[in-house]
């Protein structure tokens, strides 16, 4: 599903990617782990395309397609979700006008007709209840006065809205607070199925006991240093990345 190739990258022409080798399947979830500032957000924000982060080299490949000259909306419009970045707030904009807007977008792009009102509203319900979101919820401007958890409830649901082939969610250093964690593993471990896949960035190891990765990898400046399943993150919560840092000064 996805392939990246030494990929390098630039922010404000300072190398912070050096080198990534990278391949997700369909129906796997990858955890990437690394200490604060060893460029996991860079990672993300490049393979979803935004315009700050520049890619200096190597591929990027997603369902066979060679995305690195494609714009952010581009990528989004091929199956690729980029979650946990700082939500706007548009008052008067409600939870699902926003998202009726951005599927009939989407279809506009794959040259499709806006979804009928009965087909939309009959997915809004079925998504809605899979998360067992409140139908009150759906009617708020969307991110006004949101608490950390609903925030996430609405990413979440924008995810299963958009049923996107590969969902990469990059937790922030704050890390989620308890409601959240469970809103977002529950809402994750019900939209897995064996053709989508999931990228999961985290700086804790915590998020993974509720989303169980495939594999794990570590990235240690600029690098993927070391990969595993799901045991590796067990060790780096108990012994943190130094070891790791001995190890490769070793070789
Ligand atoms: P992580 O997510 O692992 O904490 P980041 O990818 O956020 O790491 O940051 C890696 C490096 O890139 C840091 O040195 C950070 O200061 C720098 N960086 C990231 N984003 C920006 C940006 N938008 N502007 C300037 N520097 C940035
Ligand atoms: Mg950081
Ligand atoms: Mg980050």
């Amino acid at each position: 599903m996805l392939k990246i190739k030494n990929l390098h990258a630039s922010v404000e022409d300072k190398e912070i990617l050096k080198g990534i080798n990278l391949e997700i399947n369909a129906g796997e979830v990858h955890a990437i782990m690394g200490p604060n500032g060893s460029g996991k957000s860079t990672l993300a924000n490049v393979v979803a395309g935004k315009e700050e982060y520049e890619q200096t080299s190597g591929e990027i490949i997603f369902e066979n397609q060679e995305i690195s000259e494609l714009e952010a909306d581009e990528r989004a419009h091929k199956g690729l979700f980029l979650s946990f970045q700082y939500p706007v707030e548009i008052p008067g904009v409600s939870v699902t006008n926003f998202m009726k807007t951005a599927i009939n977008e989407n279809r506009k792009a794959q040259g499709l007709e806006d979804m009928p009102a009965k087909d939309m509203l009959k997915k809004i319900r079925e998504k809605s209840e899979l998360l067992d979101m409140d139908r009150k919820f759906l009617s708020r401007s969307l991110n006004e006065g949101f608490s950390g958890g609903e925030k996430k409830r609405n990413e979440i649901f924008q995810m299963a809205m958009l049923e996107p082939k590969l969902a990469i969610l990059d937790e922030t250093d704050s890390g989620l607070d308890i409601d959240a964690l469970r809103i977002v593993s529950n809402g994750v471990n019900k939209l897995r199925t064996k053709d989508n896949a999931v990228l999961v960035i985290t700086h804790y190891q915590r998020l993974l006991d509720y989303i169980v990765p495939d594999y794990v990898h570590v990235l240690l400046e600029g690098k993927i240093v070391k990969s595993g399943g799901k045991e590796l993150a067990y060790k780096l919560e108990e012994h943190g990345y130094d070891w790791i840092k001995e190890e490769m000064k070793a070789v």
